[in-house]
């Protein structure tokens, strides 16, 4: 016998569900079973890929036993079993990413904590909420030794060796003493109709009940030992569409998601021909926690033929799509497919490819209510699929979202052509990182005049980079609003007429902030502001942002060129002033305002408060 402790963060963790954890104790024997189905997939994937095995007649079941007497319940299963190493790797000592992003996402809320228990992969813990002490009698698949894995859930846990006949586990709980609820035949048949109606096994529930035979004197009352199946056992996608009901398909996306949530929306497509499959994805109503985490699980299993394959290839979706769950069963895949070649399989590669138009055209069907959701929620890695997806770009743009100058919440862009506001067929959209600066932006001053639509891209970090990707919609062609002439803008021979009236104002002004800033040119997009900047888009690193991100490189710093308004008061005052130190700070205040209203800093914060005193002292 061996005596272990449980490393720190799961030491915390059982604490936790032994003593905070109380709202949704129920969830336990889901979490147990969820074990026990996903042992028997890897034991049954194993057999029909491992030829000495094929043979041996097996099938998988789960069992959970009920003992009034001893206050206790025993889940047992036939799966793949754990090995010494194995029990005190996956319940003792390693922390699994899953338990310290647990951890890090607890909200001190008991029920919403509890719902995250099923998504973090710490579900076997969840026991302690109702056990004060667990045994966990264990035997793998091809291996001659049995394990016992013991703990009451405090700081440390046992192990010793055992026998047991065949590879599984069983798992036996007993029961603290205030928790004799399951021993209940009708209430732990409610719980696994519940949460695991749809495991592909049958869950046998075996009970004792009283039973009472004869008439009269000869009465007798006996003890019966019953086993029923307390679960449907049919693998949910492979029922008839019609025979499936809307309830039918939201109680399954609560066994995989392991949750009580209900999904925003789903689909179930079966395909025949050359290429035969079925999928049935979910799009979960709120974001998976991980979802920007480098190492987030995959949420899709692999199964060909019924037979459970894998849930850790990410691979069977694009990245992008990494918050749909769900299934993809193949009829053509070879049972004895490896892991690793999946990648360059073609059949899935034609699988995946089906599965995402489905999925998008999906969303693009949502209704507005959903769709406010989804875009909430998702609009973000919509971006992402923009950006890297280009065979489903045309879908992914009649999906995203963006802020519009004129309307309320978010648009499509197809809703900005509906409304038809530039017979040039252009999109025009203006990159920042506050939406306020942007909607006050001097830059976007001549649109507002001209009542012209642009769309305020906020979330800079992505859209600088994936909107200019994204060139053309519907023939329409996005164009950044500081990178091209404003409407209603002069001829360019009369932008030459006024750039050479006032070239001696601009050189001086150029003179004055040196190489702070590219080029000094008047303006034709200003109507209030005296001054704006703007980026250098013929500079050679403008158009390559995308490059730096894909080589995981900070973008380079792009030169700024100052825009002056020839028809505002300061400018034209400025053209006629002799004072060279007041013109000089006029000049900096010019750039530095222009800097601010696009969200910049000034260069010098301090010379530029001082300069902004000295300009308000010599006003009066
Ligand atoms: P998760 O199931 O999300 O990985 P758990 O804490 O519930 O998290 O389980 C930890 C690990 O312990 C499992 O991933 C599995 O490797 C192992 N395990 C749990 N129950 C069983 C079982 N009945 N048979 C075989 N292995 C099991």
């Amino acid at each position: 016998m061996a005596k272990h402790q449980f490393q720190t963060e799961i030491g915390q963790l059982l604490q936790l569900m032994a003593h905070s954890l109380y709202s949704n104790k129920e969830i336990f024997l889901r979490e147990l079973i969820s074990n026990a189905s996903d042992a028997i997939d890897k034991f049954n994937y194993i057999r029909l890929t491992d030829e000495r095995l094929k043979e041996i007649d097996w099938k998988g079941e789960i069992s959970v036993k009920l003992d009034k007497e001893d206050n206790s319940m025993t889940i047992s299963d036939n799966g793949i079993g754990m090995n010494e190493e194995e029990l005190i790797a996956h319940l003792g000592t390693i922390a699994k990413s899953g338990t310290k992003a647990f951890m890090e996402n607890l909200t001190g809320d008991a029920k919403k904590d509890s719902n995250l228990i099923g998504q973090f992969g710490v579900g076997f813990y969840s026991v302690f909420m109702v056990a004060d002490r667990v045994d966990v009698i264990t035997k793998k698949a091809g291996e001659e030794q049995a394990y016992m894995f013991s703990t009451d859930g405090t700081g440390e846990f046992e192990t010793k060796a055992v026998t047991k006949e065949s590879h599984g586990a069983i798992i036996y709980v007993k029961f603290k003493e205030e928790e004799k609820e399951y021993l209940d035949k009708w209430r732990t048949q409610e719980v696994i109709k519940k949460y695991s109606n749809h495991i592909a096994y049958p869950i046998m529930l075996n009970y004792t009940t009283e039973e009472t035979e004869g008439e009269g004197d000869d009465k007798v009352t006996k003890t019966v030992q019953k086993s029923e199946q307390a679960n449907a056992a049919t693998a949910l996608w492979t029922l008839s569409k019609s025979d499936l009901k809307k309830e039918d398909y939201v109680e399954f996306y609560k066994t995989i998601n392991h949750g009580d949530a209900e999904p925003l929306t789903y689909l179930h497509n079966k395909v025949e021909g050359s290429n035969e499959f079925t999928t049935l994805f979910y799009i979960p109503k709120k974001a998976p926690m991980d979802m920007y985490r480098a190492d987030y699980q995959s949420g899709v299993k692999l199964y060909v033929k019924r037979v459970f394959i894998t849930d850790s290839e990410k691979d069977l979706l694009p990245p992008y799509l990494r918050f749909v769950r769900g299934i993809i069963d193949s009829e053509d895949l070879p049972l004895n497919v490896s892991r690793e070649i999946l990648q360059e399989n073609r059949i899935l590669a034609n699988i995946k490819q089906n599965s995402v138009k489905k999925i998008l055209q999906t969303i693009k069907k949502l209704d507005a209510e959903e769709a406010e959701t989804f875009t909430k929620e998702y609009n973000r890695v919509i971006k992402e699929g923009i950006f890297t997806d280009h065979t489903n770009k045309e879908l992914l743009l009649d999906i995203v979202k963006y802020k519009s100058s004129k309307e309320e919440g978010l648009v499509s862009l197809e809703s900005y052509i509906s409304r038809g506001n530039s017979d040039k067929k252009e999109i025009y959209y203006i990159v920042g990182e506050s939406e306020k600066v942007l909607r006050n932006s001097p830059l976007i001053e001549a649109y507002k005049k001209a009542e012209i639509e642009v769309l305020i891209m906020d979330d800079k970090e992505v859209d600088e980079i994936v909107t200019p990707m994204i060139g053309e919609y519907k023939e329409w062609t996005l164009k950044d609003i500081t990178t091209i002439d404003a409407p209603d803008s002069k001829t360019d021979e009369e932008k030459e007429e006024i750039n050479k009236e006032f070239k001696s104002l601009t050189d001086k002004i150029k003179a004055v902030l040196g190489e702070e800033i590219k080029e000094v040119k008047i303006s034709t997009r200003l109507t209030t502001s005296p001054s704006c900047v703007l980026k250098d888009t013929s500079d050679p690193m403008a158009g390559m942002a995308h490059f730096f991100v894909q080589m995981g490189q900070a973008m380079p710093e792009i030169p700024l060129i100052l825009e002056i308004n020839p028809d505002h008061e300061v400018i034209k005052k400025m053209d006629r002033l002799e004072d060279e130190s007041l013109f000089a700070d006029i000049a900096w205040v010019l750039l530095d305002n222009a800097k601010l209203a696009e969200g910049l800093e000034p260069k010098d914060k301090g010379a530029f408060a001082s300069r902004i005193s000295t300009l308000a002292t010599r006003a009066f």
